[in-house]
């Protein structure tokens, strides 16, 4: 067992699960959330899934599989300098975007459009719904009956009117308390993965260009000091020497900046850290860098024309399907159709979310196209 901080997770001290099982083997309890993670349906499909670009765009560009592997990454690297459970925050990072829909953002806010007048669509709650309920691998249990504070870390935001009905781990965001330290971490390892891989695919799509690139700080900065140490560096080894560089830059300022926070405020225990204001965070100076990156991102990048031709379809495609299963649930699979029994838009809402973006495109020609069956 590594040697963990007063204020970390300990495995020993978990709230618990919500159906007590007898401890693990040869493993933390952290550790089997994150194996039981990794062994679940939700993950495997995340390799068909992607943030920015439509899966079938191009085997290159980051899948959501290859996100949370770099946000584990990245957040067991942040975990280990602080001496914090580096196996609590990998299992947050893995489980952090298993409730994604197909197609990205945009896929999300169809979704959640349809699901307006049925209490809406949110893919956070749609992660720990993944995690509680719709995984069925057990026999004890539905979901994966994961610990509270690998639960707690998956529910990043939530409204105070859903976080009333959700008991303890919606709690926090009544009494308006922090999370773990291991979630914050997974939190802002999100943001640092993110920003530079859909930087670099934006790169590598043609989307973006380095000229553009120039004009934002944090990428010109560590593009020049590439350059100084390889003068004839060019193209995509360029860009990978100018984002790592970045990454690494986020990675230290992070664990510098909430290092400090802590030697401030001093938090004796997991209690503590959750009374604080929030400990991890960047620097000024870096924040407010990657905050000028996100908002390139989101003009040059997520604004797109071709991007945003790629999330007219997307939004269709969602639309259409949760419509055509609403009109009439016998349309749906037979697994589907059990549940929609109780509750049909979320049944259906379940069903959509739950699609790769493949099986989402072939799915509507099943529904829609005439010429095939
Ligand atoms: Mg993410």
């Amino acid at each position: 067992m590594p040697d963990l901080a007063s204020y970390a997770a300990r495995p020993q001290r978990s709230r618990g699960r919500r159906h007590s099982e007898p401890p693990p083997h040869g493993r933390s309890e952290y550790q089997r959330d994150r194996d039981r993670i990794i062994h679940s349906t939700a993950f495997r499909r995340l390799e068909y899934k992607t943030q920015v670009f439509v899966n079938h765009e191009g085997d290159l560009f980051r899948t959501r599989l290859t996100h949370s592997l770099e946000v584990a990454q990245i957040g067991r690297s942040v975990a280990r300098n602080l001496k914090v459970a580096e196996d609590l925050t990998e299992a947050i990072a893995l489980a952090h975007d298993l409730g994604h829909t197909p197609f990205g953002h945009t896929g999300q806010d169809a979704l959640n459009a349809c699901m307006k007048p049925f209490g809406g669509f949110e893919h956070n709650l749609q992660s720990l719904r993944v995690v509680d309920v719709l995984e069925q691998r057990y026999g004890a249990f539905d979901g994966l009956n994961l610990t509270f504070e690998t639960r707690e870390g998956i529910l990043k935001h939530c409204s105070l009117k859903t976080a009333r009905t959700l008991g303890e781990v919606g709690e926090r965001f009544v009494e308006k308390r922090q999370p773990s330290l291991e979630a914050q971490i997974a939190n802002l390892a999100d943001e640092i993965a993110y920003n530079n891989h859909d930087l670099d695919d934006g790169l590598r799509s043609g989307l973006l260009t380095l000229e553009q690139l120039s004009e934002v700080r944090i990428f010109a900065r560590h593009m020049r000091t590439a350059l100084k140490d390889f003068p004839h560096l060019n193209g995509r080894r360029l860009v990978h020497e100018t984002v790592r560089r970045m990454i690494d830059t986020l990675i230290t300022d992070l664990i510098r900046q909430s290092a400090d926070n802590i030697r401030k405020h001093a938090p004796a225990s997991i209690e503590e850290v959750r009374q604080a204001p929030a400990l991890i965070a960047f620097g000024e100076k870096i924040r407010a860098e990657q905050q000028k990156l996100k908002q390139f991102l989101r003009l040059n990048l997520y604004q797109h024309y071709r991007v945003a031709r790629m999330s007219a379809k997307a939004r269709r495609i969602v639309a259409d399907m949760f419509h055509a299963f609403l009109a009439d649930p016998h349309l749906l699979p037979p697994e589907f159709q059990a549940r929609a029994a109780d509750d049909t838009p979320r049944a259906i809402a379940d069903y959509v979310a739950g699609m790769t973006d493949r099986y989402a495109i072939l799915e509507h020609r099943r529904l829609f196209a005439i010429e095939e069956t």
